[in-house]
């Protein structure tokens, strides 16, 4: 049990904070932006076969920017939603450090080892390409990037939390198609992406670490209830006792919260991502959990109302898109800002006229 991190002066206990800014490996090297060669129907049918390199292919067109690639994206979408919604989506989040990559990279084998495929998505807004994608990234699951069953794709580049999402979302879609009948999203717990990671994974495991100071403080009570699952892990070595001793605080704190939509009651475990203790355990809690919800109905319901928001969501997002994006507008807001900070004008009245205007602007042909 002599994890470096056990040494004395980490106490075994080491959050990281240093990953928002990972230097890039090549700065001036520029991601060539290529043409989509293959007609939708070709990318469908690649991703039917399970064809890595077309699925990896089709998820670059999902998450351009570029509206040509949007539409084949779209296309392809649209035909892979009957063949998809078969697996179970799991929610993974932890602060940086809490062990996410180590883990992933041990549940996933373990799940593989029952057989199917697995594919590792993640949401990362703050993320970008160019500078050395943090979440999903093949070289921080080490394990797993070799295997042949596993399909690692790191977050989409930076862009609006939206946006980052609902490109994940969508890649659900082009995995499932594919075959892969697990899907790990995996994101920071530390802002608001955990919200969205939520509304598209049938069960949603917090990673937690013990003794770091006070049990239950900087854990964001939203969170805590969102979690179907509470994983305590680096339980090894001297961490054991505390990590058992946080998980009884867990599971006096998640008493307090108001029951689960699902009336499943959230479970606590410990376990150790490194050195391979319990991961069973926790799986366990996970497999009971997708016959509880299966038997009670609530998998799919819940499948239906993530349908729903993600339909409302695109909707926002695009009508957002299609507003800020107009030069008009935009030179519009400039103005009513200046009026509305010299108290010329009242932040309603400016906003309607904006909208006036935008509106005018839609009915023009
Ligand atoms: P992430 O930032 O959440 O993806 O965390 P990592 O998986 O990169 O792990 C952060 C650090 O914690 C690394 O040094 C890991 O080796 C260490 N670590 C991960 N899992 C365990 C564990 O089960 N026990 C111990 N002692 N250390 C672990």
């Amino acid at each position: 049990m002599n994890h470096p991190e056990n040494a004395k002066e980490y106490k075994g206990l080491q959050v990281n904070s240093g990953v928002k800014s990972q230097p890039s490996v090549n700065p001036y090297l520029k991601v060539k932006k290529r043409k989509p060669t293959l007609t939708a129907g070709e990318y469908v049918e690649g991703i039917l076969k399970g064809n890595v390199t077309i699925l990896g292919q089709a998820v670059t067109l999902v998450e351009s920017t570029v509206d040509s690639h949007q539409q084949i994206a779209q296309e392809v979408i649209e035909k892979c939603l009957p063949h998809s919604g078969n697996s179970r989506r799991i929610g993974i989040t932890g602060v940086p450090g809490a062990g996410k990559s180590t883990s992933i990279d041990v549940f996933g084998l373990h799940v593989l080892r029952n057989g199917g495929k697995l594919a590792v998505l993640a949401i990362d807004p703050s993320s970008e390409r160019s500078k050395g994608s943090i979440l999903g990234d093949k070289t921080r699951m080490e394990k797993l990037s070799q295997h042949p069953l596993a399909f690692i794709r790191p977050s989409p580049s930076a862009g609006s939390l939206g946006g980052v999402a609902r490109k994940t979302r969508e890649t659900i879609v082009l995995c499932e198609a594919a075959g892969y009948d697990n899907i790990f999203v995996e994101t920071v717990g530390v802002g608001q992406s955990e919200t969205a990671v939520h509304s598209m994974v049938d069960f949603f495991l917090l990673i937690q670490l013990a003794g770091t100071g006070d049990e239950l403080q900087g854990i964001k009570r939203g969170i805590m209830e969102m979690a179907d699952g509470i994983a305590i892990n680096k339980a090894d070595g001297d961490n054991i006792e505390r990590a058992n001793l946080a998980a009884a605080q867990f599971r006096n704190a998640l008493h307090l919260f108001p029951p689960t939509p699902s009336k499943w009651v959230p479970e606590v475990t410990t376990y150790s991502g490194y050195f391979e203790l319990n991961i069973d355990v926790v799986w366990s809690m996970i497999d009971r959990y997708f016959e509880y919800v299966k038997k009670t109905g609530y998998f799919q319901q819940k499948r239906n109302e993530q349908a729903k928001y993600w339909m409302l969501e695109t909707i926002n997002e695009q009508l957002r898109h299609d507003f800020y994006r107009r030069p008009v507008i935009q030179a519009l807001l400039q103005q009513k800002e200046l009026r509305v900070l010299n108290n010329e004008q009242s932040s309603f009245t400016a906003a309607h006229e904006v909208l006036n205007h935008y509106y005018n602007q839609l009915k023009q042909p």
